[in-house]
């Protein structure tokens, strides 16, 4: 059985280390004491040393004695987005939110918390369980590192399930999207402002041409483009010479992707050539899309554990990427589900204290379901 008091503690005291990417060493301590107090050998892998942060991820080996039981694989991230120095935790009418101007670090604590509850009280009813990994990761908020760079030697999962998603509580989400980070520098020529602008070449223009002609937001159900960040220029009466812009585009569906992206390159380079500048665009992909069906068994298993929790036999479509994308690359077949995390990355984020619970039930119940399996 879950025990709801334990896991609010447990969760309530990783909530309260500031853990931001890179900066995540004291938390990583407070999960390994709560690994070690469960009687279980927390390991480490050298992720952190690649990503210049000062921990590790965190693998955790579970033997299991149910004959025949997939190899489960439970995984969330320690890192938060932003800095919770000064995080002031208030609990009113049963949600647990923060009083402070920081975020809670819900997202994504409350998935660690989940899973070392579901497995803990699976262990305690002493019934046969199948073998289980558990993985906490580093540097998710920052492109999905500390999954980038695990020591895939320490798991040999047969599916995964990836608990960083906010409501419903045990939402399956069977599909998330790839995502390409553009980056675009348009260069052209300064000038005097006043005293001879017709020299100059504008940059900053060209670049704004090209994003004015751009198709971006929500382009299609599965497709979306941001022009998240543009800066250059050098000083008011200089006509700029260059300017770099920061953008990104997503989708679930590769050929949409790769128009989208040929749109984005095309519009800055035929603005660019029409001011006489030039635009040079560069497309890095962070990470690729994934889509299970209702028949993978990764997804039968999660919806008799979301079924146990009286969460929605739907199957969701995530709009954003998480460490799943990256162990689906890795041949893990990997689903997310919804901890019930709410408003996640502000300082409004907050989680129900039952949705917490269901979320370790969830744990529990697939632990269960894996090992009742023929
Ligand atoms: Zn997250």
């Amino acid at each position: 059985m879950v025990n709801e008091s334990r896991l609010l503690g447990m969760f309530l005291r990783f909530l309260e280390i500031n853990s931001p990417p890179r900066k995540e060493k004291a938390v990583a301590e407070a999960i390994c004491a709560e690994i070690e107090g469960m009687g279980l050998a927390p390991l480490r892998d050298q992720a952190g040393e690649q990503v210049g942060g000062e921990t590790d991820n965190i693998i955790v080996n579970i033997p299991g004695r149910a004959e025949g039981a997939p190899r489960l694989l439970f995984s969330a991230h320690f890192d938060t987005v932003a800095p919770t120095e000064g995080l002031r935790i208030v609990r009113e009418g049963g949600v647990i939110r923060t009083e402070s101007a920081t975020i809670l670090g819900a997202d994504d604590k409350s998935g660690v918390a989940a899973i070392l509850e579901g497995i803990r009280a699976v262990r305690e009813e002493g019934v046969p369980h199948g073998p289980i990994d558990a993985v906490f990761s580093i540097c998710e908020e920052v492109g999905l590192l500390g999954a980038k760079c695990l020591d895939y030697s320490l798991i040999r999962p047969d599916m995964g399930f990836v608990l960083d998603a906010g409501k419903p509580v045990g939402g399956v989400v069977a599909t998330a999207p790839s995502h390409n980070l553009i980056t675009a520098v348009v260069t052209g020529k300064p000038a005097h402002a006043g005293v001879c602008p017709e020299e100059g070449v504008d940059a900053l223009q060209a670049a704004a041409r090209a994003i004015a002609r751009m198709r971006l937001g929500r382009i299609d159900p599965e497709t979306t483009a941001n022009m998240g960040i543009a800066r250059g220029g050098e000083a008011r009466n200089i006509v700029p010479a260059r300017v770099e812009v920061q953008g990104e585009a997503r989708s679930r569906n590769e050929g949409k992707l790769e128009e989208i992206s040929r749109h984005i390159v095309e519009a800055f380079e035929s603005a660019a050539a029409e001011a006489g500048a030039s635009a040079e665009i560069k497309i890095d992909r962070s990470y690729n899309t994934y889509r299970h069906l209702p028949t993978a068994p990764v997804v039968g298993l999660a919806l008799q554990a979301a079924r146990d929790i009286g969460a929605p036999q739907d199957l969701f479509a995530a709009g954003g990427g998480s460490d799943a994308n990256i162990f689906n690359a890795r041949g893990i077949p990997t689903v997310v589900v919804g901890t019930g995390m709410e408003k996640v990355h502000t300082h409004d984020e907050h989680i129900a204290v039952s949705d917490l619970v269901k979320a370790a039930e969830f744990v529990a119940s697939a632990i269960r379901r894996a090992a009742a399996a023929p």
